[in-house]
């Protein structure tokens, strides 16, 4: 059981806004209301405290991937992310043959109960070939509710999300089957008109998969998908702010129509996050990483990211100008909200776990503590990739 502490001087970012000089007691693996005399006290004056970072899409980092590897190289990339801030993540899968997908849930699964990952996210094979991106074309199929629920089930309930192109023949039918399982239906990699898109969410769709990317452009004619997305509150948007799968202004245009409710910053990252430039695999496909950019070799898609979220967190608040509060809510509150599991992550209040960020004026992480234990000490410098 870790000491208790008592973090004092930051300014704190609270579902309710900033205090400045504000007090957070970590007791055991939770935030606490009240500290104990025999809690040690951390100084952290002139830096900000906010919720650990929540990544509802992420394919790995450190040089390990989430779709294939052995069980301790997706622990590598979970604590690559969890060094960058990220405490809670989800583990995203690229496309790959059915059997291989309901191995791979299998093993995802045991890290989810472990408590190592908040569960997995299919992204493929359900997708549109028209918008394939960086997923295998000879591998993609029709999202078939049964082929669906082989994935959810072999998930043994840590199935928190699956991306579908639900234009595709079975795309409503498997829409209504993951709501009914309390699974999210994500749209995307999708070439949907602006009203199929309408029917899907209807149908029980609550997110946008990276929206903009792998989707046709918002037409004055022909709004597409992108439009029915933003427009309705019942959907969630991800967006990836690397600066380079979107252009500012798309991305401040889908802030701003969408409101800071009802954005989630994602990384999308795959295996190079967080280790450097190189040759990589995304499933079956060879990538190459240059200037932290990953594309295809074949073809020249952008095959994920490089992102980590506190290089997410820093762009949305010195290029975006966002708000330091709106910007928590993009990559904290928010996603963990479409989780399910705001009680204990997502914001920083007592009788949650305590994970949290500590970030400099620059807003370059410090620190970072995972239940109550520091991933990264504060005032000891840069995280360092493992
Ligand atoms: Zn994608």
């Amino acid at each position: 059981m870790a000491a208790s502490k008592v973090l004092t001087g930051a300014r704190v970012v609270l579902p309710t806004g900033t205090v400045a000089a504000g007090r957070v007691i970590v007791d055991g693996t939770r935030i606490a209301g009240s500290a104990p005399e025999t809690a040690e006290t951390v100084d952290l004056s002139g830096q900000w405290l906010v919720p650990g970072f929540v990544d509802i899409h992420n394919h790995g980092g450190g040089g390990a991937s989430f779709t294939s590897g052995t069980v301790e190289d997706v622990l590598t990339g979970v604590r690559t992310h969890r060094l960058h801030g990220t405490t809670t993540i989800v583990a995203s899968t690229v496309t790959g043959e059915m059997d291989f997908l309901a191995q791979r849930a299998g093993l995802l699964s045991e890290l989810a109960e472990q408590g190592d990952i908040a569960g997995i996210h299919f992204e493929g094979p359900f997708i549109s070939p028209c918008r394939k991106g960086a997923h295998s074309e000879g591998l993609l199929r029709h999202p078939d509710p049964a082929d669906v629920r082989k994935l959810v089930d072999a998930a043994r309930g840590h199935a928190k999300m699956v991306t579908l192109a639900t234009e595709l023949p079975g795309g409503i039918d498997s829409v209504r089957l993951l709501a009914e399982h309390g699974v999210i239906a994500a749209i995307g990699h999708t070439d949907a008109t602006y009203e199929q898109t309408v029917e899907a969410i209807d149908a029980g769709a609550t997110v946008a998969t990276h929206l903009y990317n792998a989707m046709p452009g918002l037409g004055h004619r022909a709004p597409g998908p992108i439009a029915a997305l933003l427009e309705d509150e019942r959907v969630t948007v991800e967006l990836i702010n690397d600066g380079t799968h979107l252009h500012p202004a798309a991305l401040e245009l889908a802030f701003h129509r969408a409101g800071a409710d009802r954005v989630a910053f994602i990384t999308d990252a795959m295996d190079a996050a967080g280790f450097g430039d190189g040759r990589y695999m995304l499933g079956p496909l060879e990538v190459e990483v240059r200037d932290s950019v990953a594309r295809l070799v074949e073809g020249g898609s952008i095959a994920g990211s490089t992102l980590t979220q506190d290089r997410a967190f820093k762009r949305s608040v010195t290029v975006d100008r966002l708000s330091v509060e709106d910007t928590v809510r993009a990559l904290s509150a928010n996603p963990a909200k479409l989780l399910g599991m705001y009680d204990t992550v997502g914001s920083l209040e007592p009788g949650k776990y305590a994970d949290l960020v500590v970030l400099d004026a620059e807003f370059d992480v410090k620190g970072v503590m995972r239940r109550g234990e520091w991933v990264v000490a504060p005032n000891e410098g840069h995280p360092v990739v493992l």
